[in-house]
């Protein structure tokens, strides 16, 4: 079902549902393969990245358990601040486990690489990152991710999770956004 012309009026389709549904099983085999005999700790980072751990998560038949930590995001704003903050801590520890942190973008990797720090420090057995976009124009700290979806160009992009403004996550399909200020309220 798509959503209403009104709704994606402000929007150009970069990648389809479909097309992120193959990616995403792609991953899930990759990581599959990675962790036979173990069981990954899934760490997703709230809000972006939700729907695409519950379709990753699906794509892995091994014994997993799962988590969530969320982090103060670009607010109203399609800009980062550079600055990052907690605001949900892990459930659970983290060490001597198999961690693999689930992330919707990657873009400047401040997020990234502030999270990748905090988590090391809590001595897990092994920590990958998985970012299902990846945007290499944008990068000011380098990090390195085990697992990529897709690269894409420097545009900011909604669908599959991702919003501008708390708007559109709930797409099927990831768009790029043709003026960011008019659906900033
Ligand atoms: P980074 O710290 O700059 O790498 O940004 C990571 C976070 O910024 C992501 O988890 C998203 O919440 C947000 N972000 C970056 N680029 C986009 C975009 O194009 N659309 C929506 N959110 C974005």
């Amino acid at each position: 079902m798509s959503a209403p012309a009104s709704f994606r009026s402000n929007l150009e389709l970069l990648l389809s549902h479909e097309a992120i549904q193959k990616r995403v099983q792609e991953l899930g085999q990759r990581i599959t393969a990675d962790y036979q005999g173990r069981t990954p700790h899934l760490i997703a980072i709230l809000k972006g990245a939700c729907i695409f751990l519950s379709d990753l998560v699906r794509n892995i038949p091994l014994p997993l358990s799962l988590d969530f930590i969320a982090v103060s995001s670009y607010g109203a704003s399609t800009k980062s601040s550079g600055v990052v903050r907690i605001t949900k801590d892990l459930d659970s520890s983290i060490e001597g486990r198999d961690v693999i942190l689930i992330e919707d973008i990657l873009d400047t990797g401040l997020t990234l690489s502030y999270l990748q720090d905090y988590l090391v420090n809590r001595r897990p057995a092994s920590l990958k990152i998985c970012a299902l976009l990846n945007k290499p124009a944008r990068r000011i700290k380098e990090v390195h991710a085990d697992y990529i979806g897709f690269d894409i160009p420097d545009k900011f992009v909604v669908g599959y999770g991702l919003d501008v403004g708390q708007k559109y996550r709930n797409l099927p399909d990831i768009c790029v956004v043709i003026d960011p200020n008019a659906d900033i309220h």
